[in-house]
């Protein structure tokens, strides 16, 4: 008898073991599950386990907690290669606008080892930064400047000492982990062409792709077309990748053309992408070289079409006078809705904010760009598919730095062994609520946003109890 019970114990115990390590920490239960990488458009259940996912099946799942996402879509977390504001201010913007990697990859950071170190386990979302060029001229050079160049750098020629150093700086950084090489070419005017050239060799060499602010927008020479000539000739010339960044606010009215240059050279072999947001204002800081005399002509633009952030007021010749002295943010209305649609419409085009709030203050792209995205360009003008959309959004970026980190071979996709970066929204509802006079609003819809497995927004609002934030960097150079 005794026998028979410990028989039975034994079996009912086999039986449930399986059913026990089958738990998952969460699962996502009912969703729409889009994953832009396999095409996977259907109801599913999803199981994380680790901060990664475990299952993605039509079959019940258990979960020590469990998501109801019935009517709602569950997609990859969005990254933003573009995002400036990176302190936990910005974070929490992303999280609310379904980011859930947010890198800074235009201005990038120098020195890059205590930028990672200071947001170790302080982040809410994951985190990156390239090497930037910018920061280096800065530092090598002694411009005043704290983000961008503010004297030294946009009127000095750096010596052929000072520019070893630059290159070696850089250098340094991407040995520390630095996601690719930020440029902003506006912003250091005084680097000639062969120096530029000496950067995408460095580029070249280190497996890593320049992501570049160009050295001039518009229909002028130099313009968008001799710059982005320039790119493409440096990195057709180097084999290095070149990501070429807000095409729209570089391009405006000759976006057309712009694209048509950027699709050319990638169908002959040359690595270059690109990405835009979605408004049709531009924001930059008014000290900048982009400032430099000649602004009005080479951006088409007048004092009336610039907004100065900590006011909300529209700028004369002597508010632009009293305000270039003093420095600050500033928007500038330069495209047009028609420009804007095209960008997005575009397959090539990656989404990416370029935000940055201080104080809630800024441009709404810092807080709206994905739920505007989402909203306005595929519900409300159908200009591109949602699935279309969440790909630019996530997979895109995701692949296009794949070569420098291979973590980035874990983001973006809904599949299992990925990253449980996840989001989970309302494509009925989701919708951007910063405006140009109201930055600081959250974007409305992203019912949860996960992070590594754990929740930083939870039935639409933030959850700030952990910070599931990790570093993303470049792998180790060869
Ligand atoms: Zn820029």
């Amino acid at each position: 008898m005794k026998r028979k019970i410990l028989v039975l114990v034994c079996v009912a115990f086999g039986l449930l073991l399986p059913a026990f390590s089958q738990t998952y920490d969460v699962v996502i239960r009912g969703g729409r599950v889009m994953d832009p990488e396999s095409g996977l458009d259907a109801v599913r259940n999803v199981g994380i386990r680790d901060g990664s996912i475990a299952a993605v099946t039509a079959d019940e799942l258990a979960g020590k907690s469990v998501i109801d996402a019935t009517g709602l879509v569950v997609a990859p977390g969005f990254i933003d290669l573009h995002s400036h504001g990176q302190d936990a201010e910005n974070y929490r913007y992303k999280a609310m606008d379904g980011v859930t990697t947010a890198l800074e990859l235009e201005v990038g950071v120098w020195p890059i080892a205590p930028w990672y170190a200071a947001r170790e386990g302080k982040a809410l979302i994951n985190y990156g930064a390239a090497s930037g060029h910018i920061p280096a001229c800065i530092a090598v050079m002694g411009d005043s400047g704290t983000f961008l160049p503010r004297d030294k750098v946009i009127s000095e020629t750096p010596t052929a000492e000072q520019q070893t150093q630059i290159l070696a700086d850089v250098e340094q950084g991407l040995r520390e982990g630095g996601l690719g090489i930020g440029m902003g070419l506006a912003y250091t005017p005084r680097e000639t062409p062969a120096d530029i050239l000496r950067v995408f060799e460095l580029a070249a060499r280190t497996r890593r792709t320049v992501f570049v602010h160009m050295r001039a927008p518009g229909g002028l020479t130099p313009g968008v077309v001799d710059s982005l000539q320039e790119m493409i000739a440096d990195a057709a010339i180097t084999g290095a990748g070149v990501h070429i960044v807000h095409i729209n606010s570089m391009a405006n009215k000759l976006t057309p053309v712009a694209l048509e240059m950027i699709r050319g050279a990638r169908a002959h072999g040359v690595d270059v992408t690109t990405e835009a947001y979605p408004y049709t204002a531009g924001n930059t800081f008014i000290e900048s070289g982009v400032f430099n005399a000649g602004w009005q002509r080479q951006l088409d633009i007048g004092y009336g079409d610039l907004m100065w952030v900590a006011t909300g007021e529209r700028l004369t010749e002597e508010s632009f006078d009293r305000y270039r002295k003093v420095g600050g943010s500033v928007i500038l209305f330069t495209n047009t809705e028609e420009m804007v649609r095209m960008a997005m419409a575009d397959p090539m085009v990656m989404i990416a904010s370029d935000g940055m709030l201080a104080g809630g203050k800024g441009h709404p792209r810092s807080a709206g760009t994905y739920a505007r995205l989402l909203g306005v360009y595929v519900r409300e003008r159908k200009t591109l598919t949602l699935m279309e959309a969440i790909r630019r959004a996530s997979l895109a970026p995701a692949e296009r730095l794949e070569a420098a980190s291979a973590q980035m071979k874990r983001k973006g996709r809904v599949r299992v062994g990925a990253d449980a970066d996840l989001v989970v929204f309302d494509p009925g509802t989701v919708i951007d609520r910063a405006t140009y006079e109201r930055p600081g609003e959250y974007s409305f819809g992203f019912r949860y946003v996960m992070v590594g497995g754990k929740l930083v927004v939870r039935d639409g609002k933030l959850d700030e109890a952990g910070m599931p934030g990790r570093a993303v960097r470049g792998d180790a150079l060869q």
